[in-house]
């Protein structure tokens, strides 16, 4: 017998897969910080070669490829980072690196939107993130592609495109922790499970969007992401 709610649960965030009909539902949005060295040095950081972190999104901040959003609320200085996304299908604990890759299902393009301004304030403040990371549409994700159909991680291109100029442009292989050292670094703290997303970082060249901005990502051999921020009605 089904429970019995007190009200409708709202329904489970999924993200398209190229050549599939069934949805990835999602469970949980991680995101890396500073994986890019480039990136971390246009924000006054360096990166901790010691061990790389993290910041959570709310799956019910995912936000499809192709939509038309509302500026972000609460912000007067929301940023792109365009990122490749990691979707798992697997799970475990302290997983070796070795195996890491076995819990990966595939990939995407996907845009990690902040409200800078939030975001600077709580640092200043030595408060959480939230604010200025997990708000709605927020995690925006391309379709997936199966891991199998993308191959090594590398040399491919990220980029993305901000009303016409390209802003972003980096490959895969300047990121400072690897996929499967993430995995690995990250299971030992939470036990990952199918569902989980994670966003790997963001390169150099992230900046502010406005109502009226078309934002188009790619990574070389996965599906395109594209956002459109409302104009001022
Ligand atoms: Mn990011």
């Amino acid at each position: 017998m089904p429970a019995d709610y007190l009200f409708d649960p709202a329904p489970v965030p999924a993200v398209p897969v190229v050549g599939e009909p069934r949805l990835f539902p999602v469970r949980r949005i991680f995101c890396v910080g500073r994986n890019y060295a480039a990136h971390a040095a246009e924000m006054g950081n360096e990166v901790d070669r010691e061990a790389p972190f993290y910041f959570t999104k709310s799956a019910h901040a995912l936000c499809l490829s192709g939509a038309t959003i509302p500026y972000p609320a609460g912000t007067e200085d929301c940023h792109y980072e365009m990122e490749f996304v990691v979707a798992l299908n697997r799970g475990g604990a302290e997983v070796a690196e070795a195996r890491a890759m076995d819990l990966v299902f595939g990939y995407a393009s996907g845009i990690d939107l902040t409200r800078r301004d939030l975001q600077a304030a709580a640092k200043d403040k030595r408060r959480p993130w939230d604010l200025g990371k997990d708000f709605a549409n927020s995690a925006v994700i391309g379709p997936l592609t199966p891991a199998a159909s993308f191959g090594q991680i590398g040399p491919q291109r990220i980029h993305l495109v901000h009303d016409g100029d390209t802003v972003q442009d980096a490959t895969l292989s300047d990121m400072v922790w690897s996929v499967p050292e993430i995995i690995a670094h990250l299971s030992r703290f939470y036990t990952l499970a199918p569902g989980d997303l994670i966003y790997t970082g963001t390169p150099a060249g992230v900046g502010p969007v406005y109502p009226g901005s078309r934002l188009a990502g790619g990574v070389d051999g996965l599906a395109p992401v594209c956002l459109d921020i409302a104009p001022v009605g």
